[in-house]
């Protein structure tokens, strides 16, 4: 038979059978999704920087080239 224990998240004294009580355990589900939904942000905004540096390098280097 599983044993009731505190909840792991700091300063819930809350029984539960998981590791966290349901309502931590819905905050650390919902926490680890919109990290990894940052994170999927982060690198799409960082293509998107790339590719906007790199279409201004292309546009400033484009004449030099040219030139040379
Ligand atoms: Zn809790």
């Amino acid at each position: 038979m599983p044993m009731l224990h505190g909840c792991a998240f700091p300063g819930c004294s809350t029984f539960t059978l998981s590791t966290y009580c349901v309502e931590h355990e819905l905050l650390a589900r919902a926490v680890k999704e919109s990290e990894r939904a940052h994170v999927t942000a982060h690198d799409e905004m960082a293509a998107a920087a790339d590719a906007a540096l790199t279409a201004d390098t292309a546009l400033v280097a484009a004449p030099e080239t040219a030139a040379t």
